[in-house]
């Protein structure tokens, strides 16, 4: 865990989130300023600081797993969604533990912007 990190925190229970699903990896909550109905942050419970930082593949895919449930359980599987990870300055990273954004609720428009 690394104490300055807002996501850590949140795993470790010490501010609260809207949480919405989770596995023995991985912790799934709803994002404060949500960019569509459905938006909901997938991070890995470990402190990882991006997906540039990370080759841990079961981590990696049992955190994209619970993105998957999470998609089923807010009922978007079927009507489609976005799983995105921004990565770095470049890629518009602001909070520096990884995450995946579950996107859905809404037509997505390409390329983002
Ligand atoms: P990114 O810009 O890809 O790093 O995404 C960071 C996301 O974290 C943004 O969509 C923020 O709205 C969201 N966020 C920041 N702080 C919190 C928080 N305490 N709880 C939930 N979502 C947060």
């Amino acid at each position: 865990m690394n104490d300055a990190c807002i996501f850590c925190r949140i795993v470790a229970g010490t501010i609260p989130a809207q949480i919405v699903a989770q596995n023995e990896v991985a912790l799934a909550f709803r994002d404060l300023s949500p960019q569509a109905p459905v938006h909901v942050l997938v991070v890995p419970r470990r402190h990882v600081d991006s997906l540039a930082a990370t080759d841990d593949a079961a981590e990696l895919g049992a955190v994209l797993a619970l993105a998957a449930e999470v998609a089923r359980q807010e009922g978007v599987a079927e009507s489609g969604y976005r799983v995105v990870t921004n990565v770095g300055r470049d890629g518009g990273q602001t909070v520096g533990h990884l995450h995946f954004h579950v996107l859905a609720g809404r037509s997505m428009t390409w390329p983002p912007g």
